[in-house]
């Protein structure tokens, strides 16, 4: 029996994916523009992505699966009204960004993706072999999405649909089924003038359009960046202390995104959503990993999840988290006793001094010793 796109979309539908295109297996057309990204840098510690295995995989799917011919792409709705922005951008709270606030996507996404695998495997008789992938693969989804017909590469690098916005995930089905017929790739872009992405972010990570400097980004530094956040990009963290929302919310786009109906995306309480920072600074490994549990936030980790609610109380300066980081001084992580040295500089001003310096006087690790050195200074 053919398998006709018409029927592959229904199918989606029915597993419950909001968005669902075919395209070949060919290398991504912004290609050239990510190994020119990778040149810069701009990857910062993802030090993974510029490994040639994964480089060779992004210019040829068929090293990741030989013979594979079509590149199934679907995106599942995450959006969800659960706060108001005041309470999100309450600074005694840490913020999360939206694609977190439910369970880890990683295995809803894959197990239905599975079951569609499977159902094109039996209504095609072909038995073709495929790969799933969910986030985690050497695959340049965005451009493959956009090439499948899901929507446009904004300037703020994210895949949007003009009717939905930009809050849905994005998985893959790699497959060697070869179609008669492909979906038509979506227009490259619709920003127009339009630069609101670009002109909200506060740690300026555009250095163009199209164009996101890791570096410099508040998601980037808040889930991959396991060592020590720049001094002089703290300050533009705002309370964000997993992800960043900022140039998706800037985007004209999102004022159509719908509510998910996914259960398993909605928050069950405002813990997942902006939990207070003082409950962060004073959790140890069981509470952490009860306030997240389930939560994608999870696998970030206590000490990277407490350092990044170091910041977000330095940039908050509530005194009631004065106890709390001064208690961080003593913690078993370098870091995290360096970014509560920051918080608290920030907090107290000059009556921190004594803390710093005793903490300077027992301190063993270079990182911090330089940190309260040039707090001090
Ligand atoms: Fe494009 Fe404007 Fe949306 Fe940025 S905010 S992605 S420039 S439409």
């Amino acid at each position: 029996m053919t398998i006709t796109l018409a029927r592959i979309k229904r199918k989606a539908a029915a597993l419950g994916f909001n968005l669902c295109g075919v395209t070949p297996a060919t290398p991504s057309p912004t290609l050239a523009a990510y190994l020119r990204w990778i040149d810069q840098g701009m990857q910062g510690e993802m030090r993974y992505l510029a490994r040639p295995d994964r480089v060779r995989r992004r210019m040829d799917l068929r090293e990741i699966m030989p013979g594979a011919k079509t590149l199934i792409v679907v995106g599942l709705d995450y959006y969800a009204r659960y706060a108001n922005e005041a309470t999100l951008n309450d600074p005694a709270r840490g913020r999360i960004a939206a694609y977190a606030w439910g369970v880890d996507y990683h295995q809803v996404l894959a197990l239905r993706l599975e079951a569609l695998a499977e159902w094109l495997a039996d209504a095609s008789r072909a038995k073709p072999a495929h790969r799933v992938y969910v986030d985690t693969g050497a695959i340049l989804e965005r451009s493959h999405g956009q090439q499948a017909g899901l929507g446009f590469i904004g300037k703020n690098t994210m895949l949007i649909h003009p009717r939905r916005g930009g809050s849905f995930f994005i998985g893959e089905i790699i497959t060697t089924l070869e179609f008669d017929a492909y979906d038509e790739p979506h227009r490259e872009t619709m920003c127009g003038t339009c630069a609101r992405c670009l002109a909200a972010c506060p740690t300026d990570a555009f250095p163009k359009p199209y164009v996101l400097d890791s570096r410099r980004c508040i998601s980037y530094h808040t889930i991959e960046n396991r060592g020590w956040i720049d001094r002089e990009l703290r300050a533009g963290f705002g309370n964000w202390i997993f992800g960043c929302d900022i140039c998706l919310d800037a985007c004209p786009f999102q004022r159509f995104a719908e509510e998910t109906d996914e259960v398993a995306f909605l928050p069950f309480d405002l813990d997942r959503v902006a939990p207070l920072l003082t409950d962060i600074l004073m959790s140890n490994e069981p509470s952490f990993r009860a306030l997240f549990r389930r939560s994608p936030v999870a696998r970030a980790g206590r000490e990277l999840i407490v350092r990044n609610a170091c910041v977000a109380a330095g940039n908050w300066r509530g005194e009631v988290a004065i106890p709390h980081l001064i208690q961080l001084l003593f913690d078993e992580s370098a870091l995290v006793r360096g970014h509560a040295a920051w918080a608290l500089w920030r907090t107290m001003g000059l009556d921190s001094s004594k803390l710093l310096t005793d903490l300077h006087r027992r301190e063993a690790d270079e990182r911090v010793r330089g940190e309260v050195e040039a707090l001090l200074a």
